[in-house]
């Protein structure tokens, strides 16, 4: 049941079902059928057919249900659903028979599943969303578990001064894809945490994700305290005080959630450390039950895994010990133990003294842990080897699952088609098999050099036009317009460069020697552009003066307007991205980007990486397939690290790149360059697919947590 189903004609009265289901934003069939109901409603909303069929009207939803083509259409799609909710012949259900009556618990701060829903702010988010749409793929007995933030992630602005301004837009939730979860009486579901003191309460919206379901605390409930109603309205902002009230949310909450819905998960996996809390929720519950702190310890040992994503000491989440005095005062009694011990138990140095770090919590506690890359899993080891400290470095018991990317959510539509044709119909079916994608050698240079080239202008369009509706909107002034992409040409080399503006990923990299890039940009013959985006977060102020640096370059007249900066960067332009550039440009300060994603979303999609050897394009490059900056050494000195990799970029772009994308045959297509777009394709888009990590993950984690193996 929906709350559109009475507006429904009973035609076609399943269309609140699969509005209410994310499995229709990566099914090209399905995604269709929405842009035949009403297409001006379709991009008016956003993609958001929860919002569309709210609004449409009952005339065009009667046009519809009498139309023989739509029928058929909507018919074939719905057939689709029932078929991936039915689930028998899944890759787990045929892998693993004796296992499916598990339940895989995954817990994360953010999702990033759609557009629609924004809570999510980054990397971390896609990570999460991708995961738990590739487990529903894969048939994972699997629920998620986070927050749902009325406020989201702020939305960028940035005004003519290139100053990053956040703003808040409540989300009105009647409009986004997520429902309360309700008992047989239809009363809301809530669970309550004692957090100083005083229960905070949170009720429970519900998302379907294919079979899968992920649920999303929310703290805006008439019992609570009006401070503790704002507890889950934003991600990522307020004091250390606010996280860990968060994470006590997240962490003991998440774990009553389950409980509240008879779950009982035989794997707990924390997707990064703001989670490590739900271990000791579990040790308490085991105690309760009259077992010792040890015994308890070993049992939620067996039975948890953890993700850890950041090579940055910085990034990891610390609490002081008077705060964490504070909020859990008297938990450690629950949970059969001393105030030291439960001190102990994340216990570690930072510079400025002893203090309680989430990720050395769930390093102690959790049976498994990994990196995101293979590299990462070395730094990780390293880094962690305090842990350890009798154990050789090799053998820190740190593992890596490099991560990997949901192939229908990132691949272009247009690309997809192609593929359906050169590698066959079952090709998705088959997305990890390295063997299915040699057949990409059958596919014209000249088919897939057009295919990019629409995918480009496509891009373009969606740019302008979004300068275009800012413009009429009276929110742009002329040089907004300029700053907002309006000079670039499609026929212009492009470099993509879109992510956080972390400065470790040295955004400006590519301005170090400004009259050698105007020398490039500017080249009569071969010129090349730039679009920039990304948000940096409302509290990292270097961050945003590099956003500013940027913004104030791309107004600069010296650069003829081949700069852009594009406001407001979020999953939906990110497809656009790495759908439509020629180049994709990564330049984080090695190793600190302990994998990255969004390269891959271009490599998938034919779009050539050029990148610093760190995260997974140090398992990704492979001499053909794309360019690297620097050349993986890192320097002591920062200065002369970015004067040397600076320096690669020039000479690859004058000397490689640039040459070989002009180079064209009579057809007027760069031959060398198809190749290497065809091998970014070849090379990358079945290891790199989600499909694989999830793979791995099940095998080498999962597997053994439901066995509870030690
Ligand atoms: C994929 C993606 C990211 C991750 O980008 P990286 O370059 O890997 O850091 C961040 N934000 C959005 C919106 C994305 O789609």
């Amino acid at each position: 049941m929906t709350p559109l189903d009475n507006k429904l004609p009973e035609k076609i009265n399943r269309l609140g079902e699969l509005a209410y289901n994310l499995w229709w934003s990566w099914t090209p069939e399905a995604r269709d059928l929405w842009k035949r109901l009403d297409y001006p409603l379709w991009r008016k909303t956003r993609h958001n057919p929860v919002q569309m069929l709210q609004e449409i009207s009952d005339a065009r939803l009667q046009d519809v249900a009498r139309d023989s083509t739509f029928l058929r259409r909507y018919t074939k799609v719905m057939l689709q659903f029932d078929e991936m909710m039915a689930n028998g012949h899944s890759w787990f259900h045929t892998t693993y028979p004796d296992l499916t009556q598990n339940v895989i618990a995954y817990f994360s701060f953010e999702f990033g599943l759609h557009n629609s829903l924004p809570i999510y702010s980054g990397g971390l988010g896609i990570l999460s969303g991708d995961h738990i749409k590739e487990s529903s793929d894969l048939g994972l007995p699997f629920v998620g578990v986070g927050f749902m933030y009325p406020q989201g992630y702020f939305r960028q602005r940035i005004p003519s001064h290139g100053w990053q301004e956040a703003v808040y837009e409540q989300l009105d939730m009647n409009k986004a894809p997520i429902q309360l979860v309700q008992d047989e009486h239809g009363t809301d579901i809530k669970i309550s945490v004692k957090i100083n003191g005083r229960p905070v309460h949170a009720r429970i919206w519900k998302v379907n994700v294919g079979r899968n379901s992920l649920y999303l605390m929310d703290t805006d409930v008439d019992e609570n305290e009006p401070w503790d109603r704002e507890l889950s309205a934003r991600l990522y902002s307020g004091d250390s005080e606010t996280r860990i009230r968060q994470e006590m949310m997240l962490g003991l909450g998440g774990v009553r959630v389950l409980r509240a819905l008879g779950l009982a998960p035989t794997v707990y996996h924390m997707n990064e450390g703001h989670s490590s809390f739900l271990i000791l929720e579990c040790i308490r519950e085991y105690v309760a039950q009259g077992k010792s702190f040890e015994e308890a310890a070993a049992l939620v040992r067996r039975h948890t895994v953890f993700t850890t994503h950041t090579p940055v000491p910085a990034g990891h989440d610390v609490f002081s010990y008077q705060l964490v005095e504070k909020y859990f005062n008297g938990f450690w009694d629950e949970m059969g133990i001393s105030r030291e011990h439960f001190l102990s138990l994340g216990a570690h140095q930072e510079p400025w003294g002893q203090a309680f770090n989430m990720t050395v919590l769930a390093l102690h506690m959790a049976g498994q842990t990994n990196g995101v890359s293979k590299l990462h899993g070395r730094i990780s080891r390293e880094m962690w080897h305090e842990v350890w400290p009798d154990k050789p470095v090799e053998e820190v018991p740190i593992s890596s699952i490099t991560n990997g990317i949901h192939i229908p959510t990132w691949i272009a539509t247009e690309l997809g088609d192609e593929f359906t044709k050169y590698l066959g119909p079952d090709w998705l079916k088959r997305r990890d098999d390295p063997t299915l994608w040699q057949r990409l050698a059958d596919m014209g240079d000249k088919e897939l050099w057009l295919v990019h080239l629409e995918l480009k202008r496509k891009m373009m369009r969606y740019l302008k036009d979004l300068v275009r509706r800012n413009w009429v909107d009276g929110r742009a002034d002329p040089t907004q317009v300029l700053t907002g992409g309006t000079l670039l040409d499609p026929e212009t080399l492009t470099i993509g460069f879109a992510r956080r503006f972390a400065t470790y990923k040295r955004a400006t990299l590519i301005f170090r020697d400004l009259p050698r890039l105007q020398r490039i940009l500017l080249d009569t013959h071969r010129p090349v552009q730039i679009i920039f985006a990304g948000k940096a977060h409302p509290a990292d102020e270097p961050g945003k003066a590099l956003i500013q640096e940027i913004y104030n370059l791309s107004k600069h007249n010296q650069l003829g307007g081949r700069i852009a900066f594009v406001e407001d960067y979020n999953m939906h332009m990110a497809r656009y991205l790495t759908q439509g550039v020629d180049v994709w440009l990564n330049t984080p300060r090695r190793p600190r980007e302990a994998s990255g994603t969004s390269g891959m979303k271009a490599a998938l999609n034919g779009v050539p990486n050029f990148s610093v050897l760190d995260g997974w394009w140090v398992e990704g490059y492979n001499g053909a397939n794309g360019w690297v900056v620097g050349d993986g050494r890192e320097f002591e000195n920062e200065a002369a690290q970015d004067d040397f990799d600076a320096n690669t970029i020039y000479q690859i772009l004058e000397d490689e790149i640039v040459p070989l994308y002009y180079s064209r045959d009579r057809d007027g297509v760069p031959r060398g360059w198809v190749e290497v777009m065809r091998e970014s394709i070849r090379s990358n888009a079945p290891y790199f697919s989600a499909q694989r990590m999830v793979k791995e993950y099940t095998s080498e984690m999962y597997v053994k947590a439901m066995n509870g193996d030690e």
